[in-house]
């Protein structure tokens, strides 16, 4: 079926890079936007703009009536959900397919297998990809989380089935933390996530985050390697890389390989990441989590590969088949991309919404920058504070991080406290330069180092 009008149900930097992918393949645009988005710079960019609801993200960009109502309005054939929101609801995915209209993205049923972390897991291991030890499905009643915890062994991770964004995660050293933390887990999710479900994985220490991107079209699947995601903060990813300068080249087979074999397990359709957690002692992985969905880092991928993922997820969903070939697939040079956040380093990585009073954009060889930022808008406080993504390219590593701190330092966004300085410490950093890090590292480094982020 050919896509004619797509209605992007998402906001901010997403949005502009869904506009984009949609006109280089000659399709217009619907953009749905809360009443406190009206400027944003995806609404000036699109063909069309519709209202969706108030501010709350509950009432707009979660509102499936509201969604659906304005793709039949203004006569929209496809619904792309960018990530977050209403990107791995299932029941999103089926009603706009039932009211006839193209999902970008997987079937209902592939999100509600994938997207569940419990049934992801068995998935995996079903498909012979290695897991890290844990429950084999949801934890119900207490003796038989207690009888988990001793077998896998502390510190384990309490883990809730529908968590996402880092959140709904904690961490018991001992049966007496472990109790504590269940029954409160347990309410938590809950309210967060509507499941109150739980799981539980041992926590591998010093592990890399590393994950797969893959393509499928429902019956085929290929990978577009990896990326590494290690410099996290309270489980979120600040700094990511393509591909992992710390993969041998014989894992990096296995490793990619195990993903194409899991999403084609499932009959995979679309663009979906898979993750894991790698030792680099043991040069052993573990999936964690499929996203089944864009993500945000897609474009180090994007610049070592030369692939248009966001093109190739709306081809697809078209009903095409990929257009590319694994063979064809190949890697040149480095990719990294920091995430530039509404955030006050400063300040605990307070959020800090405001107005762009000024703005310079980097530029030059080997740069891009995704972002929602003009001078002059307005960063309203209720949604996510992801600015825009500053991404460099170059043929090395090194070469990669120099571009980086030479880009950094052209940006300048005014009026608003954000994450550039963090960025700009990470690039001149000893440990970052020679790929000295894991999940964990990140956070004493930021206590370490929180004089310098004070100026
Ligand atoms: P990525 O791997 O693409 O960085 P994240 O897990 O950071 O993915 O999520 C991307 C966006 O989606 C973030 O804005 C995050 O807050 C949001 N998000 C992800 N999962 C959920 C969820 N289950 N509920 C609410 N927001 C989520
Ligand atoms: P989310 O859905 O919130 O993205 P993930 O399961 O992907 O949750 O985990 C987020 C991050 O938490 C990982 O990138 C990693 O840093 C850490 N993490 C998750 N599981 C484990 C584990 N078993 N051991 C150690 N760290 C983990
Ligand atoms: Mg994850």
């Amino acid at each position: 079926m050919i896509i004619r009008k797509l209605l992007i149900a998402n906001r901010g930097e997403i949005a502009v890079r869904i506009i984009r992918a949609a006109r280089e393949l000659g399709i217009s645009t619907v953009q749905a936007h809360s009443a406190v988005d009206a400027g944003m710079l995806a609404v000036k960019m699109a063909d069309e703009a519709v209202n969706i609801g108030p501010p709350h993200a509950a009432k707009s960009y979660l509102n499936i009536g509201n969604i659906l109502k304005a793709a039949a309005e203004t006569g929209a054939d496809a619904v792309h959900p960018g990530y977050g929101f209403l990107a791995e609801n299932a029941a999103f995915a089926d009603a706009v397919e039932a009211a006839g209209l193209i999902f970008i993205g997987p079937r209902g049923d592939s999100i509600r297998v994938m997207g569940d972390k419990v049934a992801a897991r068995v998935a995996a291991e079903a498909a012979g990809v290695p897991v890290v030890p844990g429950s084999n499905g949801r934890i119900d009643d207490p003796e038989h989380a207690r009888h988990i915890a001793m077998a896998v062994g502390f510190p384990v991770m309490i883990k809730a089935a529908a968590g996402g964004g880092g959140r709904g995660i904690r961490i018991a050293h001992d049966m007496a933390e472990f109790e504590a933390l269940m029954p409160q887990a347990s309410t938590e999710a809950k309210a967060a996530f509507g499941d109150g479900g739980l799981y539980i994985e041992k926590v591998i220490e010093r592990a890399r985050h590393i994950e797969v991107q893959v393509l499928g079209d429902g019956r085929r699947a290929i990978h577009c390697f990896e990326r590494e995601c290690s410099l996290q903060r309270r489980r979120q990813k600040v700094w990511e890389e393509a591909p992992s300068a710390v993969l041998p080249q014989a894992v990096r087979e296995k490793l990619c390989a195990s993903a194409v074999a899991l999403a084609e397990a499932v009959s995979y359709r679309g663009a979906g990441t898979l993750e894991y957690l790698y030792d680099d002692e043991t040069h052993r992985f573990y999936f964690i989590e499929m996203n089944t969905r864009i993500q945000v880092e897609h474009p180090v991928t994007e610049m070592i590969t030369g692939i248009d993922l966001v093109r190739e997820m709306i081809r697809i969903a078209g009903g095409g088949p990929l257009s590319v070939r694994q063979e064809d697939v190949r890697m040149r040079g480095h990719a990294i991309e920091v995430r530039i956040n509404a955030e006050d380093p400063a300040r605990n990585f307070q959020p800090a919404p405001g107005t762009v009073t000024a703005l310079r954009i980097p530029g030059g060889p080997g740069t891009r920058f995704d972002t929602m930022l003009y001078q002059g808008c307005e960063v309203p406080p209720f949604y996510d504070s992801l600015l825009g993504k500053l991404i460099v390219w170059d043929e090395t590593r090194q070469g990669a991080i120099a571009r980086m701190a030479r880009a950094l330092d052209e940006l300048e966004v005014e009026g608003l406290p954000t994450t550039k300085p963090l960025h700009r410490l990470l690039a001149r950093d000893d440990s970052v330069a020679g790929a000295q890090f894991h999940t964990r590292w990140l956070e004493p480094w930021l206590e370490a180092n929180a004089h310098r982020l004070n100026s």
